[in-house]
């Protein structure tokens, strides 16, 4: 973990937001590396969910929406983390996590007699009953100073127009879903959908988490790429599977090791409020097996509550028929910026070259920043020109970077650290017979090719 970070931030993939002033929790910035993976990856995941089907449509909706809407939602009421504090030494845990790290000690008997239920982590009640006055602070190991569980709402408020007043106040939303479920019916008339359907979207999301961290694992704003798929209420258990299987599948696509993927199947207590069923794809990091990406059976339940709300009528009506219902919703829920951390730790390999340690990032050529590194194997002779030639050639198939400076070895080298596939190096003999090696970085393989096949190949290696 700490080498990739350390190489996000070397070579510009991700700095930490706001540096110059001591930084920003959990905010980071994308550098030019970073942005251009992050838009390849979010292309990919685009890609696949909207232009490879013929029946999902995607959208973009306002970060800002009707307060409304989270009311229904349940983030008003439901969206909360019951936190735990220390009078004496200002320490601030969240009961699960308190509980978590007594089990995992085996220090139950600091809470006395207490009884702990098992399960109980997701129950505000079953925290409120605990006696958390006989407990010992992890931090500072005082008796008898954690307050009980008090709650936490995890959306960002802010105000809309000049008037801070209660009547004013908006949320940043924490999730993108709500934006598709509060347009399904624009959405569906004008495109002409019909059920089962789906709408697609990547956007920002905010949470005011209060454990932030593992770098841009879990962060307060971050991105999500979601789809939401509307069937008919009958056949929500099939089309979790179906989606449960492709998302998996589409993580082995991206060129995730398989054996650092697995599935988990919520149990009964872990579902969300709103979900009848939910799996997780969960990925090993080095801090452990950890959640990917959701896929829930969220039921009627949110456009239920929109209608109940708004007043409106939100079912689906079926002319042939005459069947009137509330339409099930399956959700797939991805995070671009928790993908992108998977994406680098999976690819981050070190091996020796020439008897030199090189680093080298195997990422899947669809996805890297830079397609293909063009240098001129020595700084005259006309070779530079040439070389910006074919790179000037190449720019309109793919991303290139050129470079003149420095020996070939250390060229390839910083390359292969940022995940570049391809090496294009102009030598004396492209004087003669216009041929160019082309390298693989994976595979070290050098080949000569003509400078004129280069459009060509390029194109051909990046549809494959
Ligand atoms: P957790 O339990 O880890 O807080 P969650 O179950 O609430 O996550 P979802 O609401 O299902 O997460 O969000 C879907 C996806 O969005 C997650 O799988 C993750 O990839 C991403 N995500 C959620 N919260 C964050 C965050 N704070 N920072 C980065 N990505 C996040």
């Amino acid at each position: 973990m700490d080498k990739v970070v350390s190489l996000c931030k070397r070579r510009g993939f991700v700095f930490q937001s706001s540096e110059i002033y001591g930084g920003l929790g959990s905010c980071w910035d994308y550098g030019p590396l970073g942005i251009e993976l992050k838009n390849n990856l979010q292309n990919f995941w685009w890609r696949e969910m909207t232009q490879l089907h013929d029946n999902i449509v995607g959208i973009d909706a306002a970060i800002l929406m009707h307060p409304r809407v989270w009311e229904a939602s349940g983030h008003v009421e439901g969206f909360v983390d019951p936190l735990v504090d220390c009078r004496q030494c200002k320490a601030r845990f969240k009961a699960q996590d308190l509980i978590g790290q007594w089990r995992a000690k085996k220090k139950l008997d600091t809470l006395a007699d207490a009884e702990i239920p098992e399960g109980s982590e997701g129950d505000v009640a079953a925290l409120r009953a605990i006696r958390w006055g006989d407990a010992v602070c992890p931090t500072c190991g005082t008796r008898g100073m954690l307050t009980s569980p008090r709650l936490f709402n995890l959306m960002f408020k802010t105000f809309m127009g000049p008037v801070e007043e209660a009547a004013s106040v908006v949320y940043l939303r924490p999730e993108t879903a709500q934006g598709i479920y509060v347009n399904y019916l624009n959405i569906m008339n004008t495109a002409r959908l019909k059920i089962p359907f789906g709408i697609a979207q990547i956007g920002k999301a905010f949470r005011n988490e209060i454990t932030p961290g593992n770098f841009i694992f879990r962060t307060r704003e971050f991105e999500q790429m979601e789809m939401q798929f509307l069937v008919h209420p009958d056949d929500g258990d099939p089309w979790l599977e179906k989606w449960r299987d492709e998302r998996f599948e589409f993580y082995m696509k991206l060129g995730i090791r398989k054996e650092k993927l697995r599935l988990h199947q919520h149990t009964p207590k872990e579902l969300a409020h709103y979900a009848k069923a939910a799996y997780d794809i969960e990925y090993e990091f080095p801090f452990g097996w950890q959640e990917l990406e959701g896929i829930h059976n969220r039921t009627d339940f949110d456009l239920r509550r929109h209608a109940e709300y708004s007043g409106k009528d939100l079912t689906y009506f079926v002319e042939e028929t005459r069947e009137r219902f509330v339409p099930y919703i399956i959700e797939t829920s991805a995070g671009l910026n928790r993908t992108l951390l998977v994406v680098l730790l999976d690819a981050y390999a070190e091996d020796t070259q020439e008897g030199e340690l090189r680093t080298v990032l195997r990422l899947n050529p669809k996805i890297a920043p830079v397609k293909v590194g063009v240098f001129s194997l020595v700084k005259r002779d006309n070779l530079p020109e040439v070389a910006d030639r074919i790179a000037q050639d190449l720019r309109p198939v793919c991303s290139v970077f050129v470079d003149h400076q420095g020996s070939i070895g250390r060229r390839y080298r910083r390359m292969d650290e940022i995940g570049t596939p391809w090496g294009i190096t102009v030598d004396y003999q492209t004087l003669e017979d216009q041929t160019v090696t082309l390298r693989d970085r994976d595979s070290l393989e050098q080949i000569r090719v003509n400078t004129m096949q280069l459009p060509q190949i390029m194109r051909e290696r990046l549809a494959e």
